[in-house]
């Protein structure tokens, strides 16, 4: 069978390691590597024995799917010239920057029998996957996603670059309408939101509360869900699973004890998972795990919380007097 015919384009921080790991996929080959900034394209290319290229345009006819992990602001512009030659997308997230742009590529995907699928990377953690394995009825989720300060990221703020990732998973755990969003938010170093929480209530009573910030002394993602008789704690970093449970040996209600237990599960290469799945699902003609759909409700999602933070602290910057 020939070999799936693929580039990367976007090859800084993280597109260097889309590269990487295409080049371990057996049925892949890497036919180039892109970027508008030749000197990184250059640099990119010669460390994998590969053709660079500055413009992707040209390239689209050789290619069956393409990585997409340019800044947010291209992703729309790029993936539509891309799904619209017939190439299969996986794009980093946000998907990109409104929802009716991610519309538009979700239709022509669809139009075209195309796969398109969304970086949301924590969906092959394997501490979500174990998560999913005890789930049953989530009341209450606490996501904390906190990280240094780096230029890199800064071109969005704090909700679509980071607590959208949480924000992903709760849509995927919680199986219900939103019926409420409580949010705040701060500015600290880039003039855009730094910090920000999110309460959200769905129409099933479980509540999230999600906090992110982008300028933490040291960095923390970590989900706490807790249901009946049940509480599991994820560390996404270390790949690790907490599970406390009430112990079910007959005692009555209030005699009953918790016992916390530490699952061990086989550290991954998430990336490899997810681009692995990504060539899956062209390979076998199927949905991805992570669809274009997903990747849009988190999206609007995110927005929504991003605005109504900025919508609040403009309101009281005005009745404070305060230019913002
Ligand atoms: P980066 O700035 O290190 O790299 C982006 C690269 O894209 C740069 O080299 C830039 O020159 C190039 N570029 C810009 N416009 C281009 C265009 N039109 N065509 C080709 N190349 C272009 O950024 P990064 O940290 O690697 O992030 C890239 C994307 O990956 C962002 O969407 C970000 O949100 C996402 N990201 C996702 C995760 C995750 O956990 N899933 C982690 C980091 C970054």
């Amino acid at each position: 069978m020939n070999k799936l015919r693929a580039a990367v384009i976007g090859v800084g921080y993280l597109g260097n390691f889309h590269v990487q790991k295409y080049l371990a996929c057996a049925g892949v080959e890497v036919v180039g590597v892109v970027d508008t900034d030749e000197a990184r394209a250059r640099e990119i290319a010669t460390k994998y024995r590969i053709p660079a290229h500055t413009d992707f345009l040209p390239l689209l006819a050789e290619l069956d799917l393409v990585s997409i992990v340019t800044p947010p602001a291209t992703h729309y512009r790029v993936a539509r010239a891309c799904l619209e030659a017939g190439v299969h997308v996986l794009v980093e997230k946000p998907v990109t920057e409104t929802v009716a742009e991610a519309e538009t590529l979700i239709d022509i995907a669809t139009a075209r029998g195309l796969v398109f699928q969304v970086g949301h990377l924590e969906r092959f953690n394997p501490a979500v996957i174990a998560l999913r394995k005890l789930l049953a009825t989530p009341q209450r989720i606490e996501a904390r996603r906190f990280a240094k300060y780096k230029k890199r990221g800064t071109d969005v703020d704090v909700v679509l670059d980071l607590m959208i990732h949480d924000i992903d998973i709760v849509l995927s755990l919680v199986d219900g309408e939103l019926a409420d969003i409580r949010c705040s938010g701060t500015t600290v170093v880039t003039g855009d939101l730094d910090i920000a929480h999110a309460r959200l209530r769905f129409q099933n009573g479980c509540v999230a509360e999600l906090s992110a910030s982008r300028v933490h002394k040291e960095p923390v993602r970590s989900m706490n869900v807790y249901q009946r008789e049940s509480y599991i704690s994820v560390d996404y970093s270390n790949h690790a699973l907490l599970v406390g449970k009430l112990d079910d040996s007959g005692h009555k209600r209030e005699a009953r004890d918790v016992t916390f237990e530490t699952q061990s599960l086989v550290r991954t290469d998430v990336l490899m998972d997810e681009i692995s799945s990504f060539v899956a699902a062209i390979a076998g003609g199927t949905q991805p795990t992570v669809s274009g759909e997903d990747g849009k409700k988190a999206l609007a999602l995110a927005v929504e919380i991003s605005q109504r933070i900025n919508h609040s602290r403009g309101a009281r910057a005005a009745s404070s007097g305060d230019p913002g």
